[in-house]
């Protein structure tokens, strides 16, 4: 049995319906990891099955990625790499844009923090349609990245993300799922 069942990971997430707009169930995390065993269970529980395999980077998508993401790299012993919104990260950069329900967002990695032929793990706190964490694979990709796995504490698989990840060839490892958007 693995510790998130132990924990019961899903009780420490907080769900907010109609936010940000009608019809969405808003998945808020802030309560599991104001919690310490919240915390430590999330973070562990994104990072073992990661221990013993060959990682450079962990690269966390903002905002709660990088919560998320800063814990997982501390505790594999690798370094920290921020995937950004559009205008938020000071040196030269690479930029992707996705599709958002109505209209397109865009995210941005630094152009020299990942060198080709890095492995790289991929943290965020929630899949969805899977757009954000496939333009983050994305700016991965054409920095000459491999990555290895992208990781999220919550899926909500009947929107499809986890499979559109896995079409592309990147193993998905996620702790809990709740129905519905
Ligand atoms: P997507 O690109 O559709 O996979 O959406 C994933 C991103 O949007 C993540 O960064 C999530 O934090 C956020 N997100 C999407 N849907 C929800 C939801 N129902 N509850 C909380 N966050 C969400």
């Amino acid at each position: 049995m693995t510790m998130h069942r132990i924990v019961d990971l899903e009780s420490y997430v907080r769900t907010i319906p109609d936010y940000p707009k009608p019809g969405i169930m808003f998945r808020d995390i802030t309560t599991l990891i104001a919690d310490p065993v919240g915390f430590r269970a999330s973070v562990d529980g994104l990072l073992v099955p990661f221990l013993t395999m060959e990682i450079d980077h962990v690269a966390g998508i903002e905002a709660r990625g990088f919560i998320l993401g800063g814990a997982v790299a501390h505790e594999l012993g690798r370094g920290f790499v921020p995937i950004r919104k559009k205008g938020k990260l000071p040196w030269k950069t690479i930029d992707q844009d996705y599709q958002l329900e109505y209209g397109v967002d865009t995210i941005e990695i630094h152009e020299d923090a990942i060198k080709p032929g890095e492995k790289v793990l991929v943290i965020d706190d929630l899949i969805a349609t899977g757009g954000t964490a496939n333009a983050a694979i994305e700016l991965i990709r054409r920095s000459g990245g491999e990555v290895v796995a992208a990781a999220f504490v919550i899926d909500l698989p009947d929107l499809g993300g986890t499979r559109r990840l896995q079409e592309t060839g990147v193993r998905v490892h996620t702790l809990m799922e709740f129905e519905g958007d």
